[in-house]
């Protein structure tokens, strides 16, 4: 059996990838696009923004495992072979750096942080007034793998959580709510809103002009998961109204964000370059080395993505 990585990373984190990959799975020979010699031999073919069409001639190919958590590129690419199977990345260790992004961002808005950085720039002594935990009630839309870590830390925190999801789920002292009856009451809840949804058809867009108009006056949007979730114009409108108070945006619609992209100055937006959790090849290593051992071993693959729900 061999490997091949199949990836658009710049040559530093393709190395710190080959590195990690060859010391998870010492016995397994792993090719690149560029150094891809015997394509009949791959078996397992590891992702992470392969360009289109790099796919194709691998007549032994069993297994699609994405580096990545969120899988909407893949899926967009109709040169993706159809029918085997595509695992996802789930790694506990971006889970976790996930939470510690979110609770960045929280406490951000509770605590004043993002007003008070502003005011620095502008030499201004003003201190925000400081309010409990237990009086910022949070919406955690989605909850998969980071939504559920998100929550849970969130709660620790001593915040008042409610997570939404498609199906139901329970949380310990987490209050939990699924379907899109339940949506409204959920987002005119929350004094901050965070998004962790998957990006399919269903939520392309989710965060319009209506759902803003749902969400409570001033409230805030934490968004974690793509930026195509969000129409962004409408954002602006929203933040412009003062409908929405702030908007912590780790993601956009068109990354890197063009230069001339009014989210870059706008005084109520924050910007991260898409680093709310990014995959560390040292955990994420073992996570695909236990995935090529059950293929091997003929065990359940972990993580699979049904295609048809795009997630
Ligand atoms: P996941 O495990 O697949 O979980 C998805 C959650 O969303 C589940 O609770 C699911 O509910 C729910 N959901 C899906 N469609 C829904 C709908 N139409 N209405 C209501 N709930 C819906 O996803 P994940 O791994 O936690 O990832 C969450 C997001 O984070 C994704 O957008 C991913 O791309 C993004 N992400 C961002 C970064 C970053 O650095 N910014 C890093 C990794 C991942 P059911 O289980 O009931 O179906």
């Amino acid at each position: 059996m061999s490997l091949l990585l199949a990836a658009r990373l710049d040559a530093d984190e393709e190395a710190r990838w080959i590195d990690a990959l060859r010391e998870a799975m010492p016995g397994e020979f792993l090719q690149t696009l560029a150094t891809l010699s015997d394509p009949g031999r791959v078996e397992v073919a590891l992702l992470a923004q392969p360009p289109p069409g790099a796919l194709q001639g691998l007549p032994r190919l069993r297994l699609l495992q994405s580096l990545w958590a969120g899988v909407d590129g893949l899926l967009a690419d109709a040169t993706l072979p159809a029918g085997l199977p595509l695992a996802r990345m789930v790694d506990p260790a971006m889970n976790r750096g996930m939470a510690e992004t979110a609770l960045w961002a929280v406490l951000g808005l509770h605590r004043g942080g993002f007003e008070h950085a502003q005011a620095q720039r502008e030499r201004r002594w003003q201190p925000v007034l400081q309010r409990r935990a237990d009086e910022v009630p949070v919406a955690v839309l989605g909850l998969g793998q980071m939504g559920r870590a998100v929550a849970r830390r969130l709660a620790d925190n001593g915040y008042p959580v409610i997570g939404w999801s498609r199906s139901p789920v329970q949380l310990d002292e987490v209050q939990t709510r699924h379907g899109t009856p339940s949506l409204g009451a959920v987002l005119a809840a929350c004094e901050i809103v965070v998004n962790l949804l998957p990006l399919t058809d269903a939520t392309r867009g989710f965060f319009d002009a209506g759902r803003f108009a749902a969400m409570r006056p001033g409230a805030a949007l934490v968004n974690l998961g793509r930026g195509a979730h969000v129409v962004e114009a409408e954002l602006l409108d929203a933040l412009d109204s003062g409908r929405l108070s702030r908007a912590v945006l780790d993601v956009c619609a068109v990354e890197p964000l063009p230069d001339a992209h009014p989210f870059w100055t706008h005084p109520r937006v924050v910007v991260w370059p898409h680093a709310a959790a990014q995959t560390d090849p040292r955990s994420a290593a073992r996570v695909v080395a236990e995935n090529v051992a059950a293929l091997r071993a003929g065990r359940p693959l972990a993580h699979q993505v049904d295609r048809r729900r795009g997630y």
